[in-house]
């Protein structure tokens, strides 16, 4: 019997295995970790999850996280998606210090170490193309096609390796594959290309090379060349475990092998989330960009009004597991509502409005009525509101007709304003077709709450802004950008385009009370009563943009009950 219990059940499976790894001094004590985005598009969800397990592993067992791009893929990738996901990670909250690395980095290493490769004989220029070699993987079950240069003489190999990265052969003619095993049960150790010729312009190494690494080859050295103790990565990965660790047999690199650990990809429903799909999404105009606030994407979820501490939240929350699995949308809706509950400031803001007179209020007169910032955070304050006779409320908070249990305005009903008067209905005005377009009320002057409240209680409370001083703004209301749970999931002949929710935005023109007046982009608030909103980038100075964040209703809290 061991004397620790590694079963800790507060610790994830990664955590225990760092924690065994210490305590038998494995690693030397290090815990170095990295996060590998290929730069060929914007972060999502998904990755934010990954940033928060290596960068939180580093954190937690005093270790290093390093930020290393993958790129060994020029066609699809650039510099502006490089500078997004670093604007990306560090808003998340982290910091990689001066650890940023680039596969491309190490080109040259990669490429001595496949010269070491072919004089072991564990590499070899093979000249069939890209479709041969395709079709000749063969099947799981079934081995795959030797290559009839598999057996080529060493030095030849050498020389025609050399002379690929010399430029003397067209793209796609010849390729270095490792010497591994065509009849393995595992295709990825069917001799696997580790070079290709591809006349590309890279975007750090320009055009100093025309042979690219593949993934699989580059990833697991960079892992090794940047001493990562603790490689880990999501479990599509696991079926290329045995071709990295071949691959570093193979280099006989015995001390300091990072070590692979595979846990379950975030899926999330109600989206999608691999790159090739977003970005098919921001190339055929379904979306404005991939900063679109409906998009998945970090900077998508940014501009929604989303804070980083939500997103680590909802990471940590959706823990680690080692079996593929759906989060609920719902969660991640949860998390932000319960980051803005506590810390948004409160405003009032009326989205589809209806005119309300207080017969009875002096005409002319204007009162700055108190009310509190944010009744979680009292010493967030309190701002003011201005009251006055002509008011708008919210059409659906009156109806003419109610049910029984309608306890907002009616016909002869009494409701509070927010922090201001009880007021009565009287009677209504209608046009021509029969729709209202004014309320008529009094007041009772005795009532007047501000921020103790008043000693007579009614049962409704609505929210309002004052005509006169209200502030027009666009506000856009983002709601689901797919309407089915996995959109992913379609019949051949269908695309997960079919289920693009075609009312994901609706923009409309709100009122809001004054103070959001000279608010900037980025800053949220709580619309009392109706949901969570972020001012936009598109907004000018004193004309705020708002973009819903979320609406009030949890449906997630209520599927906990
Ligand atoms: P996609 O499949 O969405 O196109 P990718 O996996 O090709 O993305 P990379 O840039 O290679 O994107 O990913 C960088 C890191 O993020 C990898 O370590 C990968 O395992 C991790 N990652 C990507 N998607 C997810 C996800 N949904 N959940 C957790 N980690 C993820
Ligand atoms: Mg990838």
């Amino acid at each position: 019997m061991k004397e620790k219990n590694h079963n800790t059940p507060s610790l994830n499976f990664l955590e225990q295995i760092i924690v065994k790894d210490l305590e038998e001094n494995r690693t030397g004590g290090r815990v170095h970790t990295r996060f590998p985005p290929e730069p060929n598009g914007y972060l999502h969800i998904g990755h934010a999850k990954s940033i928060c397990l290596n960068f939180g592993l580093a954190d937690k067992y005093k270790g290093l996280c390093n930020l290393r791009f993958d790129d060994t893929n020029p066609t699809k990738e650039n510099v502006g998606y490089v500078n997004a996901i670093k604007e990306d990670v560090r808003w998340l909250g982290f910091n990689w210090e001066d650890r940023e690395y680039y596969a491309s980095d190490y080109f040259e290493k990669l490429y001595e170490m496949a010269v070491f490769l072919i004089k072991k004989e564990k590499a070899y220029v093979c000249e069939m193309s890209g479709e041969e070699i395709a079709a000749g993987r063969g099947t799981p079950s079934t081995p795959g096609r030797i290559s009839p240069w598999r057996d080529r003489p060493v030095e030849e190999s050498l020389d025609l390796f050399e002379r690929m990265r010399n430029g003397e052969f067209p793209d796609g003619s010849r390729v270095l594959r490792a010497k591994i095993d065509m009849a393995s049960p595992n295709m990825h150790m069917r001799d696997p290309v580790m070079y290709r010729i591809m006349r590309a312009n890279h975007h750090r190494t320009g055009d100093a090379w025309c042979i690219y690494p593949m993934y699989d080859w580059a990833h697991g050295q960079s892992d090794y060349l940047e001493n990562i103790t603790h490689s880990i990565c999501t479990l599509e990965f696991e079926v290329h475990r045995p071709l990295y660790n071949w691959f570093l047999d193979a280099l006989e690199i015995q001390e300091n092998r990072p070590r692979q650990f595979e846990f379950a990809r975030l899926n999330l429903n109600y989206t999608v989330m691999s790159k090739r799909k977003l970005l098919e999404l921001v190339e055929g105009g379904h979306v404005a960009g991939w900063d679109d606030p409906r998009m998945p994407t970090i900077s998508g979820l940014r501009r929604r009004g989303y804070t980083p501490a939500s997103i680590r939240v909802f990471s940590d929350r959706v823990g680690v597991a080692k079996r593929e699995n759906v989060i609920d949308m719902a969660l991640l809706e949860h998390c932000i509502r319960e980051d803005l509950n506590k810390n948004a400031p409160r405003v009032m803001g009326v989205l589809d409005p209806v005119k309300l007179i207080i017969d009875n209020y002096p005409d002319g007169q204007v009162e700055e009525l108190e009310a509190i910032r944010n009744p979680e955070r009292p010493e967030a304050g309190s701002r003011t509101v201005p009251f006055s006779k002509v008011l708008y409320i919210e059409r659906n908070d009156f109806m003419e007709d109610p049910p029984k249990k309608f306890f907002r305005l009616s016909p002869g009903k009494e409701v509070r304003l927010k922090y201001a008067y009880i007021i009565k209905c009287e009677h209504v005005e209608k046009d021509e077709n029969g729709h209202i377009t004014a309320i008529h009320c009094t007041y009772d002057p005795e009532t007047r709450s501000g921020l103790s409240g008043s000693t007579r209680k009614v049962k409704g409370t609505l929210h309002w802004v004052s005509a006169d001083h209200a502030l027009e703004t666009e506000v856009r209301l983002y709601d689901r950008l797919f309407n089915v749970p996995e959109p992913d999931d379609v019949p051949e002949d269908g695309n997960f385009k079919d289920h693009l929710n075609p009312e994901s935005l609706e923009v409309i023109t709100g009122l809001l009370e004054p103070s959001v007046k000279d608010a900037g982009p980025g800053e949220r608030f709580q619309f009392e009563r109706t949901g969570y909103f972020c001012i936009d980038p598109d907004s000018i100075p004193g004309k705020p943009v708002f973009n819903r964040t979320v609406t009030l209703r949890d449906s997630w809290a209520k599927m906990q009950k």
